[in-house]
């Protein structure tokens, strides 16, 4: 790994045939020896260039050895490259630069001693090398710890995710149980009392009937959950057969009846086509069910309107209500797990339905788009790939004119 990085070295000194000398002393295979005949031509070199080491002559006319050394300290690029001095004068001239204390400085005598100058230049390129390894591995470390902060950030965001998930459980769950255990509490009262006209035929259909909501909606929370275990570990199998969309839609439409009625409104199936296709029936039976009860539990008591058509090779529903309407910034929101627009909303699921018709889809291969204003109702089109099926339909059609 050493051996990768080419040191480059600078040698400065006013005369040519210096310049050439050193040059041949010094240069070698993983090295490349960048030259200068001022301090002047030196700094444009040290602006270009990264430096292993450079070597100043100290006499030089203008600017000489020492005050190029010092200009090089007093900026920021060039402030740690070693600097090698060479002097005619005694070995008293050693302490004459004053910038030596933030940078290593040697100095060569003249006449050059040739091993000397081999084994000093060296000795500076190791140093380099090394450094640059160093470098390099802070680098590694420094990118690798990024990346587990990014992990570390994850999990923390998987594990709050956890406890807001139980949190939201324990509190969905306790709310039909609660209810529940009320129910049987006054039961138990009104037996204790032998007060039999609490259960008189039509208050007993009454009492079935509130049961019956509350376990319906205990069974779909846990179906909810199981639902997003199978999604996170893809064990959301699709047992794809052949149906009629348009027939699953009508007879959806006819069971929200009921529920519709129950809110002073009605569900109006505008266009149903037949549109056979290979597809979970369930599963878009599911998808289907999820948009009809959310618009009817966010659309303010107005008339629902459904569309089942073919467009551009795909399968269309259209769930469209004029209750609450969603925000742009809440319509990315809505689809992520238990992402709810507001909580005191009366809310019968987790969060979760969405969520969970999103994957659905986009494991056939199609996807679920919403539009929508805030307080200006939203459409909710659910779009499935009609593949090889469109002449078939054709054909249905045909025949059923
Ligand atoms: P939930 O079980 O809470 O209804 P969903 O995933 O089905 O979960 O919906 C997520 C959220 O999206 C809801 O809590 C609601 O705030 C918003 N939302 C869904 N459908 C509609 C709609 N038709 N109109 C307005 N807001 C909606």
């Amino acid at each position: 790994m050493l051996s990768h990085t080419t040191a480059k070295l600078l040698i400065v000194d006013d005369l040519p045939e210096n310049l050439l000398a050193l040059d041949a002393l010094i240069k070698g295979d993983d090295r490349e020896v960048h030259q200068a005949q001022s301090a002047e031509a030196a700094l444009s070199l040290l602006l270009e260039h990264e430096f292993a080491l450079a070597i100043l002559d100290v006499q030089m006319p203008g600017m000489n050895g020492f005050e190029l050394a010092e200009m090089m300290r007093g900026t920021e690029k060039t402030r740690n490259i070693p600097i090698v001095f060479v002097t005619a004068a005694g070995r008293e001239m050693n302490y004459a630069f004053k910038g030596y204390e933030s940078g290593a400085v040697d100095f060569l005598h003249k006449p050059l001693d040739t091993l000397a100058v081999k084994s000093k230049v060296s000795v500076f390129v190791d140093l380099y090398r090394q450094r640059k390894v160093l470098e390099r591995s802070r680098q590694e470390q420094e990118a690798l710890v990024a990346q587990l902060q990014v992990a570390r950030g994850e999990l923390e965001r998987a594990v709050r995710m956890r406890d807001d998930f139980m949190s939201i459980v324990s509190h969905e769950v306790r709310t039909p149980l609660n209810g529940l255990i009320l129910e049987t509490q006054l039961r138990k009262m009104h037996l204790a009392r032998g007060n039999f006209d609490a259960f008189s035929a039509e208050k007993l259909q009454a009492m079935v009937e509130r049961d019956e909501r509350q376990i319906n909606s205990l069974i779909r929370l846990i179906e909810d959950m199981l639902d997003v275990s199978r999604i996170r570990t893809g064990k959301l199998s699709l047992r794809p057969r052949q149906f009629d969309l348009g027939q699953l839609v009508r007879g959806l439409v006819e069971n929200f009846a009921a529920q519709a009625a129950a809110l002073e409104t009605h569900i109006d199936l505008q266009r149903c086509e037949v549109l056979a296709g290979e597809w979970d029936e369930f599963r878009i039976e599911q998808v289907v069910a999820n948009l009809l009860s959310n618009a009817l539990r966010y659309g303010e008591r107005k008339p629902v309107l459904v569309r089942v058509f073919e467009q551009a090779g795909m399968a269309w529903v259209q769930v469209q209500d004029h209750g609450i309407g969603i925000n742009a910034a809440n319509q990315q929101r809505i689809f992520q797990q238990f992402e709810r627009v507001a909580t005191q909303q009366a809310s019968g699921g987790l969060g979760l339905g969405l969520y969970i018709s999103e994957q659905i889809v986009h494991a056939h291969g199609g996807r679920i788009v919403v539009d929508s204003e805030e307080g200006k109702g939203a459409t909710f089109s659910l779009q499935l790939p009609l593949a090889g099926a469109t002449e078939q339909n054709d054909q249905a059609r045909a025949t059923s004119a």
